[in-house]
């Protein structure tokens, strides 16, 4: 099994649903104890929103990309980015490291083309609506990619930051943002990518009438396929006694 590195705490809500994922997935897969190897690089998320407001993106990316050679030296086979807004900075972090970066747009768009769809809504925040760095990604997977119209932007982007990050879950939202999907569809969106690491936190499949394609669990199934993929470049771990055999254990008995 290879380390997946995990470029973190954007927020740390989302990254904690990586975690789970990442394990569920591997146990799912090989059953028993087993559960994923993995290296987490969690950053101060409050630093890295005030360079994203500033538009400071050159610093954001250094700061990803001294997370990523962290997670490289730290024993990481491969690395992902565990948000889809700093994926505007995603080559730099990749080019930082001599291992693969996932890249969660790539994932995301697997997944649609799996489905057979072509034409998708995008909910994320305003970063990743309105600029080009991951609807051009999905474009060139051969995507049609709908974003809702400004009033709807400003409430997806509001609940992100102000709510979802923060660990707040409110009806209030979920049923805005059930109104902004309504428009998607209406303006022919077959399906929803929650293109928000956090936005699966709040919706789920009976809040759309079509299809949702939920960044943060495409990306880590497509993390565990890789890790669980070509040979396994682990040594073996030492064999060592069960804690219970008190004659090794360094517990008071
Ligand atoms: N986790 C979010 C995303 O997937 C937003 C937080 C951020 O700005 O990184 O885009």
């Amino acid at each position: 099994m290879k380390t997946i590195g995990l470029i973190g705490g954007m927020s740390w809500e989302s990254t904690a649903e990586y975690y789970r994922l990442l394990n569920e997935f591997t146990r799912d897969r090989l059953g028993g104890l087993h559960s994923a190897r993995c290296v987490i690089w969690s950053v101060d998320f409050a630093e890295i929103e005030q360079l994203q407001v500033q538009g400071r993106w050159a610093e954001a990316g250094e700061v990803l990309a001294a997370a990523a050679r962290s997670l490289e030296a730290a024993g990481a086979d491969l690395v992902l980015i565990c948000t889809n807004t700093m994926h505007k900075v995603a080559d730099v972090v990749g080019a930082a490291v001599s291992i693969p970066l996932l890249h969660l747009a790539d994932a995301t768009a697997d997944a649609v083309r799996a489905s057979g769809l072509r034409r998708v809504g995008l909910l994320g925040t305003a970063f990743t609506m309105e600029q080009d760095f991951y609807r051009d990604r999905l474009a060139a997977a051969g995507l049609e990619v709908r974003v809702p119209d400004a009033d709807g932007r400003a409430l997806v982007h509001q609940v992100i930051y102000e709510e979802l990050c923060l660990g707040i879950v409110r009806d209030e939202s979920r049923t805005g943002y059930r109104r902004v999907i309504d428009g998607l569809v209406a303006a022919g969106a077959e399906g929803i990518i929650l293109g928000c690491t956090e936005i699966e936190l709040l919706i789920g499949t009976k809040d759309s009438p079509v299809p949702l394609f939920p960044t943060a669990r495409l990306h880590a199934g497509a993390a565990v396929d890789a890790a669980l993929a070509g040979p396994r470049n682990d040594t073996p771990a030492p064999r060592r006694p069960h804690p219970v055999d008190r004659s090794v254990s360094t517990l008071p008995v």
